[in-house]
Formats: structure tokens, C-alpha cells, sequence
């Protein structure tokens, strides 16, 4: 079993769900890639937090044994996102960043970290992306994750880092606007150009696309009854994921697959709470009926039409 790092935000959200209003929810891509990441592999979480970061959330994380000697608490407040999501919760509107302590963040990997093989790359400024990477000794796999912001105002170092990561995430409406093209395949082939091998594509509550290689995977979300908050689903999904694969030592084809439904499986029940709340609760049961539900869902039983 490998260790796997994650680097991202460490968050305070507020969230706008069905006309009510949800303040001081811990969030940001780091807690939930973590947090899913953590049922497959041990984890070591780099970030930036303020003084106003309560015990109960550390406490909370090193109970999930997320290592946290890369999480960096500094004078001022955490950095914070407001957003309202739409009353069939499909789409969402940002209200406000406030990047607080992440304005003058410079990532500092702690010399245990610095053998990471495997290494998430969560949702932050590309250039503080690439700082990591600079840090790592010798990684097996890198996956970074990205948002639009960075598409929309740093491409060209976006352009470096993707040259420097063999996997990356991100969701259908971002795949077009970092490749320029809407048919999901052509967009998939181009970001596979600008240098990951692997690209997956999520498309939320359809599933998600693995192009890896010449290869195409494609697994459907679980149809599910009650969606309560779909905030850090993707980070969740990317964390368990990579997780997997570090658990595992693993990146043939069929670790990637699997990996793909381990990512859709702890996602399914991310959503099932406000914030990170349901998801801090899953146990290993939780996984092994998901699984199988999963595993029903796409079963066709044969692989010839006779
Ligand atoms: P997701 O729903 O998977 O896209 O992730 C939601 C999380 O991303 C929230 O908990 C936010 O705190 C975090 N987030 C939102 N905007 C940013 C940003 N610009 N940089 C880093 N993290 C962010």
C-alpha cells in the first residue's frame, strides 16, 4: 500500500440549498478528497488554514488518520466560498471566494511527504499546483483537478501543469472550455494532447468517462432517491479514486476502471448529507453495498448478443 498527498483548499462554505442557508460548513477540495481518500490508503493533506479553523474539524479529519503535517495554520481567517445552487440542484452560481489566508499560499511540503507516489492535485491556482510538483522527488502518478476560474484566467500555466500530471479530472462543461470544442470525445482526445494520458471526464448525476489511452470507460452515477448537497462530489470522487489506486499500488486498465466506480461509490454518499457530514460517517459496509449496486446497475450478463 502507497501513501497519497493531497494538495488543495481547506474551506469554510456557505451553501444555499433549497431556499435555506447553511454558514460555516467545512468544505474545500482538500477535506473531501481526503476524507473519501482515506477509507483506501493512508493520506497526507498539504493546505493553508486560519486561527479561526476550530479543533473539532482537525480532530475530525485525524480521527479519518489524515496526516496533517502539511496543513499550515497562519494568522488571519480560512479561506471561504458561497454558493446557491439551482432548486433541481443541477447547476450552481459562485456568490463569493474570499481566498483569505490562500491569497499569499506557498505550498511547503514537509520533507516526510516529499516520496509521495501517489499525488492529488486538487482544485487550486495552477501555479501553486506546479510549486508542489516541484517539490515531489519521484511520483508515480499525478491527477489534477481544475475549475473554470483558471481556465478563464490562467490557460497558459494551466497549459504548463497539464504537461506535467498523467491524469486529469475535471467536468463536462470545463473539458469544453479548456479544449474548445463541445462533443465530450474530441474534447477528451485534445486535453489527452496537452499531456495526460488519462483523462476523466464527470458529468454528475450521468457518470463519469475515463479515456485512458486509446481505451474508453464510461459508468453511470447511482440513480439516487435523496440528493442533499452535491458541493465537493467531485473532489470526493477524484480522492477516493486516486486512493484506490495507492491502496493498491496499481494503474493497469482494470485499477483505473475499478477505481473509476470507487470514486462514483464514496460520491454517492457525499451527496447524501450537508457538507463533508455524511460522508465523515461512511464505513467499509457502506462501500461493499454500494459496490454492489453499482456492479448490478451496469451488469449485462454476457459479452456476445446471443
Ligand atoms: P466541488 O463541489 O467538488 O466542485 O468542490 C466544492 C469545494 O471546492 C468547496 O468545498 C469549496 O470550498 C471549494 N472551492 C470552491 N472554489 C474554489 C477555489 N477557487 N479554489 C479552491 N477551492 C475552491
Amino acid at each position: 500500500m502507497a501513501h497519497m498527498l493531497v494538495v488543495g483548499s481547506v474551506a469554510f462554505d456557505t451553501l444555499h440549498i433549497g431556499g435555506k442557508e447553511h454558514r460555516r460548513v467545512l468544505g474545500g477540495s482538500a477535506t473531501y478528497a481526503s476524507l473519501a481518500a482515506s477509507h483506501f490508503a493512508p493520506v497526507q493533506l498539504v493546505g493553508v488554514v486560519g486561527r479561526d479553523f476550530p479543533d473539532s474539524a482537525i480532530q475530525m479529519l485525524r480521527s479519518h488518520k489524515v496526516d496533517l503535517a502539511g496543513l499550515e495554520v497562519v494568522d488571519g481567517e480560512t479561506f471561504h466560498w458561497e454558493c446557491r445552487y439551482a432548486d433541481d440542484l443541477s447547476s450552481r452560481e459562485t456568490i463569493r471566494t474570499d481566498l483569505n489566508v490562500f491569497a499569499s499560499f506557498s505550498p511547503k511540503i514537509p520533507q516526510s511527504f516529499r516520496n509521495a507516489q501517489y499525488v492529488m492535485l486538487g482544485n487550486i491556482d495552477p501555479v501553486l499546483q506546479m510549486q508542489v510538483l516541484d517539490q515531489i522527488e519521484k511520483p508515480k502518478l499525478v491527477i489534477a483537478d481544475t475549475m473554470n476560474l483558471w481556465i478563464d484566467i490562467k490557460r497558459a500555466e494551466l497549459g504548463q501543469l497539464l504537461r506535467r500530471v498523467d491524469m486529469l479530472v475535471v467536468n463536462d462543461e470545463e473539458a469544453r472550455q479548456l479544449s474548445k470544442v463541445t462533443n465530450l470525445v474530441k474534447a477528451a482526445g485534445i486535453l489527452q494532447e496537452m499531456g495526460p494520458r488519462t483523462v476523466i471526464i464527470k458529468k454528475g448525476e450521468h457518470g463519469a468517462m475515463l479515456f485512458d489511452g486509446e481505451e474508453l470507460f464510461c459508468l453511470p452515477a447511482l440513480p439516487l432517491h435523496d440528493v442533499v448537497d452535491p458541493t465537493g462530489a467531485g473532489d470526493t470522487f477524484a480522492g477516493a479514486l486516486l486512493g484506490y489506486l495507492a491502496g493498491k499500488d496499481a494503474q493497469s486498465g482494470a485499477a483505473l476502471r475499478r477505481a473509476v466506480v470507487c470514486g462514483s461509490v464514496v460520491a454517492s454518499y457525499c451527496v447524501a448529507g450537508v457538507g463533508p457530514s455524511r460522508l465523515a460517517t461512511v464505513t467499509k459496509e457502506d462501500l461493499h453495498h454500494r459496490f454492489g449496486q453499482f456492479h448490478r446497475l451496469v451488469n449485462f450478463h454476457g459479452d456476445t448478443l446471443d
